[in-house]
């Protein structure tokens, strides 16, 4: 692909000096697990992100597990989530042995819709776990007001909405635990597997420390099942080269969505991801007035014929992406929850007919406009019906 949908080397290449040199610093120090990388980079996500504490694990989807193990959640309960997105949500709710329960979602954002997580809730809630997807902020007002409300805990799916800030706030510092991922293509990306758990509650941080390491507060002394789940020094020393960029790399990301929205503003059949609240085009004044400021971990759009859009853009060179072509409620793991192909209509319609173009802090002007060439003769060559919603 000519144009790839991201781009993680670009950024190791942008970095390359000081990040061979964390690495080499790793290597000589021989001290390879939770050492002082890994607790430095705790307190720097911590003061990054506004909170008290950071645990650093090895995936976003164990920090998920563990954040609602650390929680009391099991057996018998029932979490409420978002039914598109990524596996490893409900992954994360099943391996607790707890059951996950949908709400769809905002055909708008592609986020939770707090409504309907209301119409979810019975006498075995325990938590909702919100999935700020894209990069888009949920509507945490409505889904904390809820929570306290019905004394639910929440645990925040971070893992494409790193920096992202609601109301001035960071994504994840709103629920009991935000949880993150640094898988390689993410926002803030490491070179293998890593995630991070951020709370303000002491006990839930001693206890997500506890559960990462076989469930030992003292080394050999074991209270409780735990598992292996240890962010390695390599990684939080490359994540630490990193995490000072993240900021500049995310406003890039949006000044790029924002570039995509006026190119396909002249293609009508393409719904391009809205921004609520604001409604200037300009990017300084977006900043200065904006509710809620997402990070565009994918820039995706809705169109009738994904197919063919998505074949024209494959014979220019130009990556593109399904996030997620199989809604979690519908697929075959899932089956023994008892739902079916209208279960949840604008989840299935979003999985139909959504497409994500390439998105990175790099991508140049002249890249999207090709973009916006190929979709243009894709709507030419096969017109496309306007997009009917669910
Ligand atoms: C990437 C991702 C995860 C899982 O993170 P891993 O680090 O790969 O385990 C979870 N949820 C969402 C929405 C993701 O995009």
């Amino acid at each position: 692909m000519h144009i790839p949908i991201c781009d993680p080397k670009q950024e190791y290449l942008e970095l390359k000096r000081e990040i061979d040199a964390a690495i080499h610093g790793v290597l000589e120090s021989g001290q390879y697990i939770l050492g002082p990388n890994v607790s430095c980079f705790e307190e720097e996500m911590a003061a990054y992100l506004g909170c008290q504490y950071a645990v650093g694990v090895n995936s976003g989807t164990d920090a998920m597990h563990l954040a609602l193990r650390a929680l009391g959640i099991g057996p018998g309960d029932e979490v409420i989530t978002t039914p598109f997105t990524f596996i490893a949500t409900t992954e994360a709710i099943e391996i607790t042995g707890a059951t996950p329960v949908f709400a769809d979602i905002d055909p708008h954002t592609f986020n939770i819709d707090p409504n309907r997580v209301e119409d979810a809730i019975t006498s075995h809630t325990r938590a909702i776990l919100p999935v700020h997807l894209y990069g888009q902020p949920c509507e945490m007002d409505a889904i904390m007001d809820l929570a306290n409300r019905h004394d639910l805990r929440v645990v925040e799916d971070c893992a494409q909405a790193i920096g992202a800030t609601y109301c001035g706030k960071r994504v994840g510092t709103f629920g009991d635990v935000g949880c993150f991922s640094f898988f390689p293509s993410k926002n803030l990306g490491c070179i293998g597997d890593g995630g991070l758990t951020v709370t303000d509650d002491s006990v839930v941080q001693s206890r997500l420390e506890m559960l990462r390491r076989h469930g030992a507060r003292v080394k050999y002394h074991h209270s409780e099942l735990g598992l292996n789940s240890r962010l390695d020094e390599v990684q939080a020393a490359l994540l630490r080269v990193k995490l000072p960029r993240l900021d500049a790399w995310n406003e890039k990301r949006r000044e790029r969505a924002i570039l995509y929205n006026d190119l396909l503003a002249d293609l009508d059949e393409i719904k391009c991801p809205s921004e609520r609240n604001w409604h200037e085009t300009e990017y300084a004044s977006v900043r200065a007035n904006n509710k809620i400021a997402p990070v565009y971990h994918q820039y995706t759009v809705l169109l009738q014929n994904r197919a063919s859009a998505a074949q024209h853009l494959v014979e220019r060179g130009i990556g593109n992406a399904v996030y997620y072509p199989v809604p979690l409620h519908l697929q075959e793991v899932n089956a023994q929850l008892g739902f079916r192909e209208g279960s949840f209509p604008h989840s299935e319609y979003a999985s139909r007919h959504c497409l994500s173009l390439p998105m990175s802090p790099n991508l140049t002007r002249s890249q999207q406009e090709e973009v916006h060439a190929a979709l243009r003769q894709a709507l030419a060559d096969s017109p496309h019906p306007r997009l009917i919603s669910a």
